[in-house]
């Protein structure tokens, strides 16, 4: 049974030593208990979040020794619980190891589902992050401009595509050719433009001659520097993540635009909005599961998993995540479906 642990605590951008594999003993499932066999493993940016000493509030940090947590899709090896056989496929929070025990609360049966995978991508948390945050934060309305970056990801790919269903003009923000040409091509966005090229701020504005109604904040930093001047009156800006800024470990020099922002959002009746998908399980999940299911089934929206092989890929994908290595939801093979 391998784990990988938190070694130590970053400062900065995580490094391979922050992780240690471990081989520990397969864990023994009790009464009332499931013993899980990790199938594939979800790497989030929030696990960043979680490395640091304070956590991010809505999570406990996880501490030197411990093993890493993650969303999971487990197989049930064996089961000293009414509610769940052997063989079958769950959702789970097994963490970065190859087996774990569940009491089954946080267990969700996935049935036969065709690619489990997507419990962690497309039809699961991110892509839940994107509906909520764009359809009942973000409002965007038809012939409306909607911005995202990190536009291939997880998140960003079916936020850019959810806007197109509502009929709005959508402009993506990813790193590379690649993934740009991938968001116009086959995603169906308007533009997309290269992060890294460059006077964004210049290419932004020409991108927007109307100017931006919906901006959905994925990653902060000089994407949000060049939004922050095109933002219309009565704009939305839902708060989702903040990635470019994840790794620091001090505030940033220069002058402080605070009072940009504030005058901004002032002036122009922004309504910026943060959230945290944890909050919105109970009153939207169908709604979604049911719309998302239906629009993935009628090609409407297309997803696209990055699948890493092997645990111990574990800590240099997720490094690789949080640098933009990856290009879509992605997901670490553990072991046979
Ligand atoms: P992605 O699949 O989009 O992967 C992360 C991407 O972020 C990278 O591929 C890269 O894309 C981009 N990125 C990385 N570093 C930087 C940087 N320094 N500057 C700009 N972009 C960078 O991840 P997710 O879709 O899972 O997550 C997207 C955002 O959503 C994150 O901020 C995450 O924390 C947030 N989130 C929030 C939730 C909530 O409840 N509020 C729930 C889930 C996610 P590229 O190379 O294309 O720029």
């Amino acid at each position: 049974n391998r784990r990988i642990v938190l070694a130590s605590l970053p400062n900065g951008a995580p490094t391979s030593r922050n992780f240690r594999l471990e081989e520990v003993p397969v864990p023994t499932a009790g009464e009332g208990q499931v013993l899980l066999r990790t199938v594939y493993l979800s790497l989030d940016p929030y696990m960043r979040n979680l490395m640091d000493e304070v956590g991010p509030g809505y999570a406990p940090p996880v501490k030197p020794g411990e093993p890493m947590v993650g969303g999971t899709v487990s197989r049930v090896v064996e089961s000293r619980h009414p509610g769940f056989r052997p063989g079958e496929q769950v959702l789970s929070n097994a963490g970065w190891q190859d087996y774990a025990v569940s009491d089954g609360k946080d267990l969700v049966s996935l049935g036969g589902m065709a690619r489990p995978s997507l419990a962690l991508g497309g039809l699961g948390m991110p892509a839940f992050t994107a509906y909520v945050g764009l359809l009942d934060i973000g409002q965007p309305k038809a012939g409306e401009t909607v911005v995202v970056a990190a536009a291939t990801g997880a998140v960003g790919a079916v936020v850019g595509q959810l806007a197109k269903l509502r009929g709005a003009r959508v402009v993506g923000i990813a790193g590379g050719q690649d993934k740009c040409r991938y968001a116009v091509e086959e995603l169906g966005f308007d533009v997309c433009l290269d992060r890294r090229d460059g006077n964004l701020a210049e290419r932004l504005a020409a991108a927007c001659p109307n100017g931006i109604d919906v901006y959905f904040e994925n990653v902060g930093g000089e994407v949000f520097d060049a939004v922050i001047p095109l933002l219309n009156n009565g704009a939305r800006v839902p708060v989702c993540g903040f990635i470019a800024h994840y790794n620091a470990a001090s505030l940033p020099p220069g002058p402080n635009r605070l009072p940009l922002l504030m005058a901004a959002v002032l002036q122009k009746r922004i309504r910026m909005e943060g959230f945290i998908i944890l909050d919105h399980y109970a009153t939207r999940f169908e709604a979604f599961r049911r719309d998302m299911g239906a629009w993935v089934d009628a090609g409407k929206v297309k997803l696209r998993e990055d699948v890493v092989e092997g645990l111990e890929n574990a800590p240099s994908a997720f490094i690789g995540l949080l640098e933009g290595r990856n290009f879509g939801k992605l997901v670490v093979r553990v072991g046979d479906e």
